[in-house]
């Protein structure tokens, strides 16, 4: 490890400390402690995830690093500041609230900054950087990695809000992707340390293209894998405040299916199975999709659903299933 190394991570640990003292001890604070009070975000999980303030100043963070000796210049390095062409610094982050991200070593490496209301871009991040690596970490696991090891279950999220939502209710091993693609190499974390992974993405048909996306690439990687359903197009922690965290369990993390459950209700979405056209439509599709299963069990299972749903023969269906697999060769 680099001096400058060092350095950075120093820099954030005693920057996520202020930002938090801002947000709970000053004046300036208090617009951003009410809106995530009115978000349903408990003192005890800001005090958990370190959740902090940055002011709409220019040099807050410019002015605390520089009093405490940083070069401002390995500050830009780190992604705290940037500088302008006239030569001087300003804070990247100004009048957000900053979610602490820490390496799995549980070191604050870098923040995101969540605008207050409806300011865009909604989430800044820092940049990639010598010491923050997006595809590497997943949001909350330093925290998560006992939890999802006792449990060998992990429930991955989208964003910081589910999580911090997600771990009020009890969901302590939960971890979140931070909004990009899942990436091979945190899918091969997940699968060191759980042997199921619960998708739980957002309720929109974006998130669902990305959860059959992250399930394909976690069962790639060896994870059992689970997708929960967030119905009416809500997202986890939408979800958790209108419902309550016991529905949450109870109605969406046990219902979670398999990937194919999963597709199937996926295919079904907009089409009327009561109407003849849809309904071949939507056989040929799922025998599509069936066909890809390399278990000739989970075949069966899902193909005999498919014959008792439609009363169709289960004779027919392997037939047509047969085509199928021929043609993926
Ligand atoms: P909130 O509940 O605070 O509105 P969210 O998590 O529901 O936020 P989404 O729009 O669902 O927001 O995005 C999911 C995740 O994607 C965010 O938590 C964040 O990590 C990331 N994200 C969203 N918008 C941006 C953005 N403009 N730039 C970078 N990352 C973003
Ligand atoms: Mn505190
Ligand atoms: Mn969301
Ligand atoms: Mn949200």
């Amino acid at each position: 490890e680099t001096n400058d190394t060092k350095k950075m991570i120093e820099a954030h640990e005693l920057l996520k400390k202020f930002y938090h003292h801002l947000l709970i001890n000053t004046k300036e604070g208090q617009e951003a402690l009410h809106y995530l009070q009115t978000r349903g975000i408990s003192l005890s999980a800001i005090e958990q995830f370190d959740i902090g303030y940055s002011p709409p100043a220019w040099d807050v963070a410019v002015k605390f690093l520089k009093g405490r000796g940083f070069s401002l210049e390995l500050m830009e390095k780190a992604g705290l500041v940037i500088r302008k062409e006239d030569g001087n610094y300003f804070d990247r982050f100004r009048n957000r609230i900053m979610f602490p991200i820490h390496n799995h070593h549980g070191e604050t490496v870098a923040f995101s900054g969540r605008s207050i209301g409806e300011g865009q871009p909604k989430y800044l991040n820092s940049p990639e950087t010598s010491i923050f690596h997006k595809g590497k970490i997943l949001y909350h696991f330093h925290q998560a990695r006992l939890p999802i090891r006792k449990q060998q279950q992990a429930v991955l999220f989208e964003g910081f809000a589910d999580v911090v939502s997600a771990v009020q209710a009890g969901v302590v091993n939960a971890v979140a992707t931070m909004g990009t693609a899942l990436t091979e190499e945190q899918a091969r974390i997940l699968r060191r340390n759980a042997e199921t992974v619960v998708i739980c993405y957002d309720g929109d048909s974006a998130g669902m293209d990305a959860a059959v996306r992250a399930a394909e690439l976690l069962a790639q990687a060896g994870c059992h894998v689970k997708i929960a359903t967030i119905p009416d197009g809500l997202d986890p922690d939408e979800y958790i405040c209108r419902n309550g965290s016991e529905s949450f369990h109870r109605n969406i993390l046990e219902s979670s299916r398999s990937l194919t459950a999963f597709k199937l209700a996926y295919l079904r979405r907009g089409k009327n199975l009561k109407n003849e056209n849809d309904q071949i439509r939507y056989i040929d599709e799922a025998l599509r999709e069936i066909s890809r299963l390399s278990s000739p069990v989970e075949r069966d299972y899902y193909l005999r659903q498919l014959a008792n749903e439609f009363s169709l023969s289960l004779a027919a269906l392997e037939q047509q299933l047969e085509r199928y697999k021929k043609k993926e060769h």
